[in-house]
């Protein structure tokens, strides 16, 4: 006992929330120390090779701000590796950074990943993070993660739902005793709701908005939920008139915005209604019940809670940390050992 909290003490064990938008870690004894987004950027040579020139926050500063031959590069992109090697990099940096220069003995390693990924995919998660100085890697399902952290009692033999809206995709899962017994889920997360918006932007006014300005829109002013009374206040966007090619402003309303986010907000809304339909009886019973658990950045969509409540019947709920459930979730497994066991995957 002593001399494995003495090991404890020495080798800082990470839980890592490596998200399509963000990546977070939390150290044991001392909470989660990084919270930055899934970027690299990365100069390319005349040889193709790559030298990464920044990671995380200081990356995404970059987006769309590059010269030529620098390039901001999100490696997960819609729940998927899109760049193994650039991914590689950026856990390394991650896991680097919140090791500390104190640790002796390697660190055991939780890692959070998409759903969907696949054996090979897992693989090369391991690997990186076996390179980087892990003693144990464990993976546990994002869902999973963000059920535990949100509260839900998941070891339980009663039927939970989550649904984790990142930003490459939505994860719908219900959890029983432990396991995840049936699961949706679709590329569709913050990202299309951007791209979204600046798609209309671009056909309804010809003019051309950049990803960063998309998102700060999205989080300012939509609002997924018609209600009667709602404001329809007119925002302006500045943005580059594609006829005439200069910088130029419009004003957009609300209304607008959620016209806009339409698309996005229906693959959600029908996911979760997909997945209630083929929840086994028994189960579907408790969540009729217990209700919905919204986690991740995308469930901070304005008014996304009233309308799945309108669209299912049931209870919904946005955890109240919504962008930490899946971090907290990993943290608690790293810290239980008996939920280790239970949950994690080969
Ligand atoms: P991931 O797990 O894929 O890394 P996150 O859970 O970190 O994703 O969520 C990131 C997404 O949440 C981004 O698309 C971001 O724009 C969106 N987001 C963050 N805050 C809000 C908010 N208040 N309203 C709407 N969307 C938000
Ligand atoms: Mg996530």
């Amino acid at each position: 006992m002593f001399f494995q909290s003495i090991m404890n003490y020495f080798s800082s064990d990470l839980a890592i929330d490596l998200g399509t938008a963000n990546t977070l870690v939390y150290v044991k004894g001392r909470g989660v120390i990084i919270n930055e987004p899934s970027v690299v950027a990365v100069k390319k040579d005349s040889k193709g090779g790559k030298k990464v020139l920044a990671v995380g926050k200081e990356a995404k500063e970059m987006v769309g701000r590059t010269p030529g031959n620098i390039e901001a590069i999100k490696p997960l992109k819609d729940g998927v590796i899109a760049d193994f090697e650039v991914n590689e990099r950026m856990l390394r940096y991650f896991i680097k950074k919140s090791k500390g220069k104190h640790s002796i003995f390697k660190p055991r390693i939780i890692i959070a990943v998409p759903h969907g990924i696949t054996q090979v995919e897992k693989k090369a998660v391991k690997e990186s993070a076996i390179d980087a100085g892990a003693r144990d890697v464990y993976l546990v399902e994002e869902p999973m993660a963000a059920a535990i952290g949100s509260g839900l009692p998941v070891q339980d033999a009663v039927g939970s739902m989550v649904v984790d809206i990142g930003g490459g995709t939505t994860e719908v899962a219900i959890i029983s005793l432990g396991g995840i017994v049936h699961s949706v889920s679709v590329r569709v997360g913050g990202n299309k709701m951007d791209a979204s918006i600046a798609g209309y932007i671009k056909k309804k006014y010809s003019v051309l908005i950049g990803e960063g300005t998309a998102e700060k829109i999205k989080i300012e002013y939509g609002n997924v939920y018609s209600a009667e009374e709602m404001e329809q206040a007119n925002i302006a966007i500045k943005g580059i008139d594609l006829i005439t090619g200069v910088p130029t402003s419009i004003d957009i309303s609300t209304e607008e915005i959620r016209e806009a986010l339409k698309d996005p907000i229906n693959i959600i809304v029908a996911s979760v209604k997909d997945a209630l339909e083929q929840t086994p009886p028994e189960l579907a019973s408790d969540i009729v019940g217990s209700g919905i658990m919204l986690t991740g950045g995308g469930s901070l969509s304005r008014g996304l809670d009233q309308l799945l409540k309108k669209e299912t019947g049931l209870p919904v709920v946005v955890y109240e940390d919504a962008l930490f459930a899946v971090v907290r979730g990993v943290g608690m497994i790293l810290d239980n050992i008996d939920l280790l066991s239970e949950v994690t995957m080969e």
